[in-house]
């Protein structure tokens, strides 16, 4: 009606007069406004502002797993709340609700990564890991060892160190935002990462930098289990364990980045629980509170957590909201949701049904190729000509073209375009039923149609 439209032209215009965007094209949003103004959410459905219904085939950033409107993540918060506002973590205080929740995730993930150091969101957490593991060498008497090799492709937020890392090179490029001593390993070379000095990819993986740096200057590698925002990539088999294997063999810590892997995504608890691998330093945030409340932390072995016991000096690094109350009671909720309501097991059920889909569309769509799911994380990429090989001229922006096509259709899903690439992602809530994930196929069917 005439008023719900009125409001959506009037908090457009005031969206494009005060609102500065993350991630966004300045001018074209200064120009066009939001594409959406989300006002409420059920399940994986949202609904904008003048109550038009979408499928939120994105679970918004990766991070909504238990879906929108869990009543009782709202509740755990407004409990939380009630009883305490705020408690600091610095100078060695706590709370009841961040100890509890680091018990938990201590239960949860693999090995003894079984001590806890809280942040806000991914980016913090990262560039936390990174001081942590220098800090670590700094204690253990290498204080040389300070450098950190990512991943090209790789996304690890947007924070001075996370961006360092992050292998996506116009995240850095933006406004020069590297920090010295961060290198980019090529991603997924598995046979040079084995040790095969013969193979011709050798130059530039991860055991030609350490070689070539030294081992003894190298920090930590940084590592998703699958690449999600450079294009949900899987590793090969036995490229993580080839990785964890490199690290130990020169010393080096392993941190996985498990932002979006993290909770159930891959349908394991975690990324790297599909190739028995643990990590040194674990990077967590996003599907630990599935988005309700702000989050972050990085949980390492114990080894390293004895080792800074050993320092007389002060952790110089910590942020007001380090474990949150309200976030931390919200966690927990939603990790004994997760657990009550098998929601791991039915990401890896759902995954299948993803799967057939996909299968479907490569099969009937002859631009449709390299369908791929974990879980449900999941992609499909776009070529002019899939058999040759020929893609699309990037100036088309074949994949920018299908998401708004499937946006035309109320599904929202997103893009990844870099290096000439045309991936689609695909990342519903982990709540999603076999009825929702054939309803993604289908518009993405028809959404294809259209544009072919
Ligand atoms: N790491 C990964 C793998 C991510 O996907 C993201 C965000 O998308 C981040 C880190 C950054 O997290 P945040 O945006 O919460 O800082």
């Amino acid at each position: 009606n005439l008023s719900t439209k009125n409001r959506m032209k009037e908090l457009a215009e005031l969206d494009k007069k005060h609102y500065l965007h993350p991630t966004t094209p300045v001018k074209a949003h200064f120009e066009q406004g939001p594409p959406i103004i989300v006002s409420e959410g059920k399940g994986i459905y949202i609904k904008d502002v003048n109550g038009e219904e979408y499928i939120d085939g994105m679970s918004m950033l990766w991070n909504v797993n238990l879906g929108h409107g869990q009543k009782e993540l709202a509740q755990a918060a407004q409990e939380q709340m009630s009883k305490l506002a705020y408690s600091s973590s610095f100078f060695g205080n706590s709370h009841e609700r961040a100890i509890e929740l680091a018990e938990k995730l201590a239960t949860l993930t693999p090995g003894d990564l079984n001590v806890v150091f809280y942040t806000s969101g991914g980016s913090e957490s990262n560039d936390s890991a990174f001081k942590l593991a220098r800090y670590y060498w700094k204690v253990k008497g290498e204080p040389n060892r300070t450098k950190i090799i990512g991943l090209e492709r790789a996304y690890h937020g947007t924070t001075l160190g996370a961006t360092s890392a992050t292998g996506m090179t116009e995240f850095q490029n933006f406004v020069n935002a590297k920090a010295p001593d961060f290198f980019h390993a090529k991603a997924h070379q598995t046979n040079c990462e084995l040790g095969d000095k013969s193979d011709p990819n050798y130059e530039g993986c991860i055991r030609d930098i350490v070689e070539k740096e030294g081992p003894e200057t190298i920090a930590a590698v940084v590592l998703e289990p699958v690449q999600g925002a450079g294009g949900v990539f899987f590793p090969p088999e036995g490229y993580l364990q080839a990785v964890r294997k490199l690290c130990d063999e020169f010393g080096i810590l392993m941190i996985t980045d498990e932002v979006i892997t993290g909770f159930g995504r891959t349908g394991k608890m975690f990324g790297v629980n599909n190739w028995d691998v643990v990590p040194d330093l674990m990077t967590v945030a996003k599907g630990i509170t599935s988005g309700y409340s702000q989050l972050g932390a990085v949980i390492m072995k114990e080894k390293i957590r004895d080792e800074l016991v050993k320092s007389d000096d002060v952790l110089f690094h910590g942020f007001t909201y380090s474990g949150h109350p309200t976030a931390c009671a919200v966690a927990l909720k939603n990790l004994e949701i997760i657990e009550r309501d098998n929601i791991v097991a039915n990401a890896k059920n759902m995954e299948a049904v993803l799967k057939e889909g996909l299968k479907y569309l490569e099969e009937k769509h002859k631009t449709v190729t390299k369908t791929r799911a974990l879980g449900l994380l999941a992609a499909f990429e776009l070529y002019e000509d899939p058999e040759s090989g020929k893609r699309f001229d990037p100036s088309f922006l074949a994949a920018h073209k299908l998401v708004d096509e499937c946006f035309d259709r109320k599904l929202i899903l997103r893009t990844a375009e870099w290096d000439g690439d045309n991936i689609i992602a695909i990342a519903p809530a982990l709540i999603v039923n076999k009825q929702e994930v054939e309803n993604i196929i289908s518009i993405i069917d028809d959404s294809l149609t259209a544009f072919e």
